[in-house]
């Protein structure tokens, strides 16, 4: 259905002209996504300022079966943000739902609306001596709503968990028009079905999350970290489990040299940490709620340990905070290097964890059978089974040839990932992107009940259909 003028102007005396868009040149920033795979066209973006507005937009979308994709900070990776091409869909971005509504510090919880950006919500909790630990490199621009309906990882899953576990209570706008206030700090509630999980991940696909209450941790007193050289994947899982007998491990990055390689030769101001050349690094974090120095001993007896025994070859220790920002910015910057170095097809995938290895050594050589001399750039949070599997074209090869391969080379990949009883998204999701992919893979039951479950929330199939399911 074509969006008429008379609609356009219902939808925008619900937000205010200002907060309606329709000029080209005001909409285009929420028209593409980060890795440019997907750009869409719609005739209308709504910046609602309040739930009450977020319910009032739904209701109007679903008496008229206007199409509403919903959209936080624009940062996501599979293309579930993105309207379609057709230009009929109506985004709903959530950026002026951006207040903090309760610090709830004997509750260890804060209250907080969708539309505030993870970085300030860390900074905000850091300011009342807690920590909120999510983390991403897209924490600057992603929001808490987009968070929590990717189900979003990041560098501290491993001691914390993912958004589904830092979450206890959800408010959500439901198609009709309808708001479901789940705003609970319980930890304890054993009532029946838990609605909140379903929204969690959901990608927008059966209601638009306003607010959450989420969890806080104590503020760490010590964080140390140090940079480590292992000669295989192997090695870096027995690192894993030696840096978990010591206690205090909330970070485990895995590295493939050839990212590194590439994030020195395009990232400006990137130095390798060691003269050491390895075929794989990890970047280890271990962090106390105590002291410093219970943070750096832990760190350095797991290390000692771990050179004794010949799991790493070298080691170095970020001596201030400057250096351990460093260390991380390395592992950070690495999918942007990547883009210097022609063309990466992407896979997020997770596996268990031991076998990781087996995993590598076979999609290793399918992969290279497929296309022989790309560039395996995996890294990834190695102590969460999750890789970042991104294959980059080979040296001299054709950027489009290359990329016009990507459904195919998904396919053999995720083939692999399945064999090994893994995921074909650990963290970003399925949207646009794996959408195919999920049929194959995901049991046929389990696809239908989760179709059930989108007829029940969204009958008239109004929320950001061509996602997910
Ligand atoms: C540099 C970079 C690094 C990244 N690193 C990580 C990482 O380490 N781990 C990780 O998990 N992800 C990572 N991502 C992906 C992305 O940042 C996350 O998926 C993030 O959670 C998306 O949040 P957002 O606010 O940008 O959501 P958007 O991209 O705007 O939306 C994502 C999905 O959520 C839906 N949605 C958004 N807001 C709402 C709402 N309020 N209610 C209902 N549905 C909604 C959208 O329709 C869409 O389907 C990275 C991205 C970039 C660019």
């Amino acid at each position: 259905m074509t969006l008429s003028p008379t609609l356009i102007t219902q939808f925008a005396s619900i937000v205010g002209d200002k907060y309606a868009l329709t000029d080209p040149a005001a909409m285009a920033s929420h028209l593409h996504e980060p890795r440019d795979l997907y750009h869409g066209r719609s005739p209308l973006v709504l910046k609602p300022g309040s739930t009450a507005e977020v319910a009032a937009i739904l209701k109007l979308a679903n008496e008229t079966r206007t199409v509403i994709v919903p959209q936080g900070g624009n940062t996501g990776l599979v293309g579930g943000q993105t309207a379609d091409q057709f230009g009929e869909e109506v985004i709903l971005s959530l950026s002026r739902l951006n207040r903090i509504r309760e610090f709830d510090l004997d509750g260890n919880c804060v209250v907080v609306e969708a539309g505030v950006v993870l970085e300030t919500l860390a900074r905000a909790a850091a300011e009342h001596d807690r920590l909120f630990p999510l983390w991403l490199a897209s924490a600057g621009s992603c929001q808490i709503g987009g968070n929590l309906a990717s189900n979003a990882g990041g560098t501290q899953v491993l001691a914390y968990g993912n958004m589904r576990e830092l979450c206890l209570g959800l408010e959500v706008a439901l198609p009709d028009g309808q708001v479901l206030n789940g705003l609970s700090r319980l930890k304890k509630d054993n009532t029946g079905y838990d609605l909140r999980d379903l929204f969690i991940g959901s990608e927008g696909t059966l209601g638009i999350i306003t607010a959450a209450v989420l969890k806080l941790f104590p503020q760490p007193k010590g964080r140390a970290v140090a940079w480590a050289a292992v000669e295989s994947a192997q090695q870096a899982l027995a690192l894993l489990g030696q840096a978990r007998a010591g206690g205090n491990l909330t970070g485990f990055e895995l590295v493939a040299h050839i990212g590194m390689a590439f994030t020195v030769e395009y990232m400006p101001g990137s130095r390798m940490p060691l003269e050491t050349i390895a075929p794989w690094y990890v970047l280890a974090e271990f962090s106390s709620s105590r002291s410093q120095e219970d943070a750096s001993g832990t760190m350095t007896s797991v290390l000692e340990a771990a050179f004794k025994a010949g799991t790493i070859l070298d080691a170095a220790i970020a001596s201030n905070k400057a250096q351990e920002d460093a260390f991380w910015a390395l592992r950070e910057n690495m999918s942007d290097a990547q883009k210097h170095a022609g063309g990466s097809i992407k896979h997020d995938i997770s596996l268990p964890v031991a076998s990781i290895p087996a995993f590598i050594g076979k999609a290793a050589a399918a992969v290279n059978a497929m296309i022989p001399g790309v560039r395996l750039v995996t890294f990834g949070h190695l102590g969460d089974g999750n890789l970042h599997y991104n294959v980059t074209q080979p040296v001299g090869m054709d950027k489009a040839a290359f990329l016009a391969r990507w459904g195919e080379m998904n396919h053999l990949v995720h083939g692999i990932v399945h064999e090994f009883n893994g995921s074909i998204s650990a963290e970003h999701g399925i949207g646009r992107l794996k959408r195919a992919e999920l049929t194959h893979y995901k049991q046929p039951l389990a696809l239908d009940l989760m179709r059930r479950i989108k007829a029940v929330f969204d009958p008239n199939g109004i929320m950001n259909p061509g996602k997910l399911i």
